[in-house]
């Protein structure tokens, strides 16, 4: 009786099922793989992968291997951006670094375009593929928290919210963005930003150590004493040199509840905001992030200007931190109030993946000048006012004063994180919201100062060397060492042919 077939009898399905590892699904272990499997390779030329060898990577792994057909491959491939819509040849699940090691020799070995996914959050879609291999690490999630130590143990395919769960459990905490499906794994590597940042530096400047699955299949541990030229690119980089598949993150003793809230204002005060905002944001105490959002919701809700404050620290010295807001008068609404931490880290989830299509345009500003603040304004009176918001997310503080060279994240001086973003309905056309935000980025571009690698899209390629500053030429060798073949080209690519 052929495999299959003797999964579908309710008897060879019990039997399978007591066979099976105890981390693989039974869909995927009842893969059979019955033809050889088109594929495209890193430069993008069409390759034939051989049944067995599909098969005997399949056999291997403890976790699944998912190609198209397979219900599962179907949710596996998805990203958050709904108008990313591709079909890697083969979706590799890892239970672990083992499985990830085996996933890595097989691309390399056949050359395949290879994506890495942790939260799928990449705006670009750098997380897939099509027709390569997509190794997907939502099922190689874990946080163990070390409170004696103060350092947490966190899987390469973890989402934010979960390192939040468990550190706050101890009192403790580390860097983390806003939204609590972001993954661990890109938001570290670019750098992360979060509310904490001002206080304790970006995500990767709280990274201790990590376990990283390199292009050519070995897991290393990376750290100031370990392979610390890995340890200094990986910061910085995001996904250029392997696969992270473990990180030790720094902890932080922190009360649970924050004093947080967001004031409103119509977008009659834009203008009063902004000023406000150029100068305020340049004097608050680290324990203060306040961050921008001038948002034009969907038709039948006003366009608005948010002030967004979480304050962290000691509460008898919060009103001097954030008493400025008054000069702004009286909100539209918005009240400052006690807050949990991990709620306030989950406000702005959206349950709904791919509720959305998108994109975004994003760059690092240090002040906001008059020049930029008129730009501002015109861009936001010129725009379709549909769905699209600027962002400003605060910087500084603690970011700054870490040295340029230090980790690979070169962007010490910014003092926001500037994102011009606009979302609408998958099911309507996509080219005429890109062209609209190009358009308006190409105003406000010129006012920033290089970009967050984890916003980067195809359009930044060739500005990645500047944009790495110093730091490019000694991140040049590092790939050269660690991916001579640009197995992980899906990021802000470091080429190491140029
Ligand atoms: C709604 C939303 C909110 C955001 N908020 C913030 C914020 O507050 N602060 C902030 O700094 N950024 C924020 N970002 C940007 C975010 O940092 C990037 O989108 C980041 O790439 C997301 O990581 P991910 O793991 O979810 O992405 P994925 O799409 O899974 O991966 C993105 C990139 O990271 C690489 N990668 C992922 N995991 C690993 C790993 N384990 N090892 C090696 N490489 C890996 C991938 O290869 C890929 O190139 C936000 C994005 C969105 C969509």
């Amino acid at each position: 009786m052929r495999r299959r077939q003797f999964c579908q009898s309710a008897a060879g399905m019990a039997a399978a099922t007591a066979l099976l590892p105890y981390s693989r699904t039974l869909a995927a272990a009842m893969l059979e793989i019955d033809r050889d499997v088109e594929a495209i390779s890193g430069t993008g030329k069409e390759l034939m992968l051989g049944r067995s060898e599909v098969q005997e990577l399949a056999n291997g792994l403890l976790g699944d291997l998912l190609l198209p057909g397979n219900p599962a491959y179907e949710t596996a491939r998805l990203v958050r951006n709904a108008s990313i819509d591709k079909y890697p040849a083969l979706i590799v699940q890892p239970s672990g670094a083992t499985d990830v090691a085996l996933a890595v020799d097989f691309a390399r070995d056949h050359h395949l375009v290879t994506a890495v996914k942790c939260g799928g959050h990449s705006s670009a879609g750098k997380s897939t593929c099509n027709g390569g291999m997509m190794i997907d690490l939502s099922r190689f999630r874990h946080v163990r928290v070390d409170p004696a130590n103060k350092i947490a143990y966190v899987s390469g395919g973890s989402l934010l919210g979960a390192m939040d769960h468990e550190t706050m459990a101890h009192g403790l905490v580390t860097v983390a963005g806003t939204v609590s499906h972001t993954g661990v794994g890109g938001l570290t590597t670019g750098g992360g930003f979060g509310r904490l940042a001002r206080r304790y530096g970006l995500a990767l400047d709280n990274v201790k150590a990590m376990d990283i699955v390199s292009a050519d299949g070995k897991l290393r541990h990376a750290s100031a004493e370990q392979n610390p030229d890995l340890y200094w690119g990986v910061r910085g980089a995001g996904g250029n040199f392997g696969v992270v598949t473990s990180f030790e993150f720094n902890l932080h003793e922190m009360s649970r509840t924050v004093l947080a809230g967001s004031f409103v204002y119509p977008i009659e005060r834009l203008r009063d905001v902004l000023e406000f905002y150029a100068e305020f944001s340049l004097q608050t105490p680290d324990e203060l992030a306040a961050d921008l959002v001038l948002a034009y919701p969907p038709a039948g809700k006003p366009p608005v200007v948010i002030l967004a404050l979480c304050y962290s620290g000691d509460k008898s010295r919060a009103d001097a931190a954030m008493s400025a807001v008054s000069k702004l008068g009286k909100p539209m609404v918005g009240e400052i109030r006690p807050t949990d931490y991990v709620a306030l880290q989950k406000s702005g989830d959206s349950d709904a993946p791919r509720v959305n299509a998108s994109y975004l345009k994003g760059g690092f500003t240090s002040e906001l000048t008059p020049a930029l603040i008129d730009t501002i304004i015109a861009v936001m009176q010129q725009h379709p006012r549909r769905r699209s918001m600027i962002i400003f997310q605060q910087a500084g503080g603690a970011i700054g004063r870490v040295a340029t060279n230090a980790t690979a994240f070169a962007h010490r001086y910014a003092q926001h994180n500037m994102v011009l973003t606009m979302a609408w309905q998958p099911d309507e056309p996509r080219d005429e919201h890109v062209k609209a935000i190009k358009s308006s980025w190409a105003q406000l571009m010129p006012h920033t100062h290089g970009f967050y690698v984890n916003e980067a899209d195809d359009d930044n390629a060739s500005l990645v060397d500047k944009n790495y500053q110093g730091n490019y030429a000694r991140l040049l060798g590092i790939k050269k060492r660690y991916d001579p073949t640009n197995l992980f080209r899906l990021n802000a690519n470091i080429d190491p042919t140029a």
